[in-house]
């Protein structure tokens, strides 16, 4: 499986995965000529994409599936509820495929199983891409640790995953204390603790790497992050972190 990361964060997500003949793009946060261009700085051509599936209606992930549909001809994955949250903004749509928080989407030769989760979007999904390749958790957006993530985390071969702030840098950070709240809320972000121990306790002998991603930039630091889970995992597991700025490609597997 090839994975990239074009970008990750508050400031636009969009992941490509790439497994065989079959090529996927989960989210469209940020511009089609960035997508494209960054796409394209690996030898891949964003029109050759099989499919773009969105995870929630927030902007940093739905702002710009309009602009990929008709400018690169993509058809678009979502749940109606997320579609209804997200349409205002996304122009005209001729290509739409619903399906059903927490039932599998078949696209190529990838199993895509979507997860709901406690996060405040309007019908939110978390993912896991199954191929010949492995399993990879897209686990971004959560909320708060919800039963059953454990399961999954255990399941897989390599994660993107949520490691959005440090508590302290929050409460030291120019965030008011209603957005501080709902970071930390259960409709909110997984802290690196958080993601740390849910890593410690359930995956950091299987996986391959783990790919913290959708870092805060006010209070969180790529550092920060690595200190934090250092501290807390038992086990050497490799680490990455997704950058908020540019593409970073994940190790093959
Ligand atoms: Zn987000
Ligand atoms: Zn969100």
């Amino acid at each position: 499986m090839t994975i990239i990361s074009l970008q990750s964060g508050s400031n636009g997500n969009c992941l490509y995965v790439e497994s065989g003949e079959t090529r996927l793009l989960f989210d469209a946060g940020i511009s089609g000529v960035r997508a494209e261009e960054r796409l394209a700085a690996f030898g891949r051509d964003i029109r050759a994409v099989d499919a773009l599936v969105i995870s929630h209606d927030h902007q940093d992930h739905a702002r710009c599936a309009g602009v990929y549909q008709r400018k690169f001809g993509l058809p678009i994955y979502a749940t109606e509820q997320t579609l209804a949250a997200a349409r205002r903004g996304l122009g005209r749509l001729t290509d739409v495929r619903h399906f059903r928080a927490g039932e599998p989407l078949e696209i190529g030769d990838a199993l895509i199983e979507t997860v709901s989760t406690p996060h405040d979007g309007a019908d939110g999904v978390a993912f896991v891409v199954q191929t010949d390749g492995g399993r990879v958790g897209l686990l971004t957006d959560l909320g708060y640790v919800f039963d059953g993530l454990g399961d999954i985390v255990a399941s897989l071969d390599a994660v993107m995953l949520e490691s959005n702030y440090d508590p302290e840098m929050l409460a030291a950070g120019p965030y008011p204390w209603h957005v501080q709240e709902r970071i930390k809320g259960p409709g909110g972000h997984l802290s690196n603790a958080e993601a740390a121990g849910l890593l410690r306790d359930c995956g950091a002998g299987s996986l391959r790497w783990a790919c913290l991603s959708h870092l805060s930039e006010q209070n969180n630091a790529p550092e920060v992050a690595f200190r934090t889970h250092s501290s807390i995992l038992p086990k050497p597991l490799h680490l990455v972190a997704a950058s908020r700025s540019g593409p970073v490609k994940l190790p093959e597997f």
